[in-house]
Order: C-alpha cells, then structure tokens, then sequence
C-alpha cells in the first residue's frame, strides 16, 4: 500500500468500514510511514471532534484513536486466530483422508 491508498481509506478506518486485509495493510503502512500516521490523526481529530462538539460532551481524541487501534489490533488477533483454525481443520480433512486411504489398501 502506498501512501496515496492509504489516505483514500482513512475515512473507511474511522467509520470501521475497513475490511481484514485491507487493515492488515493499513496497519503496516502506518507503522512504517509517519506523514500517514499524522494524517490519520489529523483525519481522526477532525471527524471524531466534530462530532463530539455536535453532542456538547468532553472528549479525549489521543486515547479514542488509541483505542480505535487497539480495536484494530484484536480485529486482527480475531481473524488471525480464525484462519489458523482453518488450517488445523485443512491438516485433520488432510490426515482423515489418508488414513481412509491406507486403511482402504492395507486393511
Ligand atoms: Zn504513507
């Protein structure tokens, strides 16, 4: 992802409209590329403050867009997890398989 797709989906990421491998790739880019992670920031403030001064309440726009990280992050973890069970069913599908066989030749 260059820096340019990465701007384009700011605003996906704000709203969590982002889907996995996007943010895969969101993430990576962000931890390599600052002028991103100011512009996320900046994209953030202004989105989330907006709203907040809409509804009059007090708010904390560093720990918010932490947290929307951090919900990012176990996203994730989530999916990571998912298709690592995957895997481990592939490898039992796999080992059923070939043991129906040997037992079907060697029975
Ligand atoms: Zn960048």
């Amino acid at each position: 992802m260059n820096c340019k797709e990465f701007e384009r989906i700011i605003p996906s990421f704000i709203h969590r409209e982002i889907d996995y491998p996007k943010l895969k790739e969101f993430s990576e880019h962000m931890k390599g590329c600052a002028d991103c992670r100011e512009e996320l920031t900046i994209q953030f403030l202004v989105s989330e403050g907006m709203q907040h001064l809409e509804e009059g309440d007090s708010f904390d726009l560093q720990k918010e867009l932490r947290e929307r990280m951090e919900e990012a992050r176990h996203a994730m973890k989530r999916q990571k997890k998912l298709s690592g069970l995957g895997t481990v069913f592939e490898l039992l599908g796999i080992g059923i398989s070939v043991g129906a066989l040997v037992w079907l030749f060697f029975a």
